[in-house]
C-alpha cells in the first residue's frame, strides 16, 4: 500500500522569502512551496499538508506551540505513516527534544527539518532537506515497520535523534549536530539506516500517548567567571521556579566559593530541582571526577550525564507536568527516556 506523510509547516526560512519594501525574509504559504519542490509529486507517497496559521519565526516558539503540534500528531496519527515538521532552526532542537517527551508510545516517525536558505533560492539548502525527510518519513522495513519511530531532525545529508541534536553553526548547511550520538542515517546515493542506534518500540501496537500538559518553571544558570552572587540568587532562588538547569564548565564543575555553595544549598533546601549539564558540546558530566563537582554533588545538584541544555529543559517541562512530586521528578531526570543521555 502507498505510504501517506502529513507535513506540518509551521514556518521558518525554509518557507520565506524577501519582501521588495522592506528587505526582510518573511513567510510565504505552503502552496508556493510545493511550487518550488515539483520532485515531491515523484514519490509513491500521499503527501498531505496543515499549515499553522500564523506562520511563525521559530524563535517565537512557545510551548504552547508544541502542545499544538502534538495535538495535530495525535489527531492524524492513525492517517499517516510518518510525520515531517517543516520548522525554522533558530529553535528546531528545542522543539525536536520537547516533541520526544510528549509523544510517549511512538510508533512512527516525525522528522523535522527547516534550511538555511530559502527554498525558492538557486542555492537553497531546503530542497533536498525536505525531499530526503519526506522520503525518511515514509520508509518502512521489510516487515512494514517504520525504519525510524522516533522524532528526529533531518538537516544536511544527516538524521539525528532530536533529543541528542543542538544547533551549532548560523551559518553553514551542517546547521546541526549530536555529538554524542552517532548519525541515525546518512544520505548519500542511497539513504543509510544505522539501525544499531535507531530505538524501536518494545511492543509495535502500542498506543500513542500524548502530553498536553507542561510545567515550564524552569530557570538555566550559565555558570561563568565573574558571576556575581546577586545574579545568581534572582535565577536560582526566585520562587516562581521550580527547577534550575545549571549550565557547568567541563565535565559538571563549578566554582568552589562557599557563597556559590551556600546559594546551591539554599535552592536545595527550598525544594528545588537542580540539573548539572555541561556547557561542552561534546563529552558527559562527571561530579565525581573534580572536587569542584564533587561540591555540587554533595549539595543535591543531580547529573545531567551528557544531555543537551535543550533537551534537559523539554525533559523538565514534561517530568513537572506529570507530576507534583520533586522526588518523582528527580528519579525519572536520571533515567534514559526516551534516547536523551547514554545510559
Ligand atoms: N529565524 C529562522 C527561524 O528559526 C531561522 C531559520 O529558519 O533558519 O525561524
Amino acid at each position: 500500500m502507498k505510504s501517506s506523510v502529513l507535513i506540518i509547516y509551521t514556518g521558518g526560512t525554509i518557507g520565506m522569502k524577501e519582501d521588495p519594501v522592506e528587505g526582510t525574509l518573511k513567510p510565504f504559504d505552503f502552496s508556493q512551496i510545493k511550487e518550488e519542490v515539483p520532485e515531491l509529486n515523484k514519490f509513491n507517497v500521499r503527501i498531505d499538508s496543515f499549515t499553522f496559521d500564523p506562520l511563525i519565526d521559530s524563535s517565537d516558539v512557545e510551548p504552547s506551540i508544541w502542545v499544538q503540534l502534538a495535538e495535530i500528531i495525535r489527531d492524524h496519527y492513525e492517517e499517516y505513516d510518518g510525520f515531517v515538521v517543516l520548522h525554522g532552526t533558530d529553535t528546531m532542537a528545542y522543539s525536536a527534544s520537547a516533541l520526544s517527551f510528549m509523544l510517549e508510545g511512538l510508533t512512527k516517525p516525525v522528522v523535522f527539518t527547516g534550511s538555511q536558505l530559502p527554498i525558492g533560492v538557486p542555492r537553497t539548502d531546503g530542497k533536498e532537506n525536505l525531499i530526503s525527510d519526506v522520503e525518511i518519513a515514509s520508509a518502512k522495513d521489510f516487515e512494514g515497520h517504520a525504519r525510524v519511530p522516533e522524532v528526529c531532525i533531518y538537516f544536511d545529508s544527516q538524521l539525528l535523534r532530536g533529543n541528542r541534536s543542538t544547533k551549532y553553526s548560523a551559518e553553514a548547511f551542517n546547521a546541526f549536530t549530536s555529538p554524542n550520538c552517532p548519525p541515525l542515517a546518512e544520505a548519500g546515493i542511497s539513504i543509510r539506516y544505522n539501525t544499531d542506534v535507531i530505538r524501536k518500540p518494545v511492543y509495535w501496537d502500542t498506543m500513542l500517548r500524548v502530553q498536553t500538559h507542561l510545567d515550564t518553571r524552569v530557570a538555566i544558570l550559565k555558570v561563568h567567571p565573574g558571576m556575581t552572587p546577586q545574579v545568581m540568587r534572582s535565577v536560582i532562588a526566585d520562587p516562581l521556579t521550580r527547577a534550575c538547569i545549571i549550565e557547568t564548565y567541563g565535565s559538571g564543575n563549578a566554582l568552589t566559593k562557599p557563597w556559590f555553595l551556600d546559594l546551591i544549598k539554599e535552592a536545595d533546601h527550598m525544594g528545588k530541582i537542580l540539573l548539572n549539564v555541561t556547557q561542552c558540546k561534546s563529552g558527559t558530566v562527571n561530579m565525581d571526577l573534580y572536587a569542584t563537582g564533587a561540591g555540587l554533588k554533595h549539595v543535591g545538584v543531580l547529573s545531567g550525564a551528557d544531555i543537551t541544555t535543550e533537551a534537559a529543559l523539554g525533559k523538565l517541562f514534561s517530568l513537572m507536568g506529570r507530576s507534583d512530586n520533586n522526588q518523582w521528578v528527580k528519579t525519572m531526570l536520571e533515567k534514559n527516556l526516551c534516547g536523551e543521555i547514554s545510559k
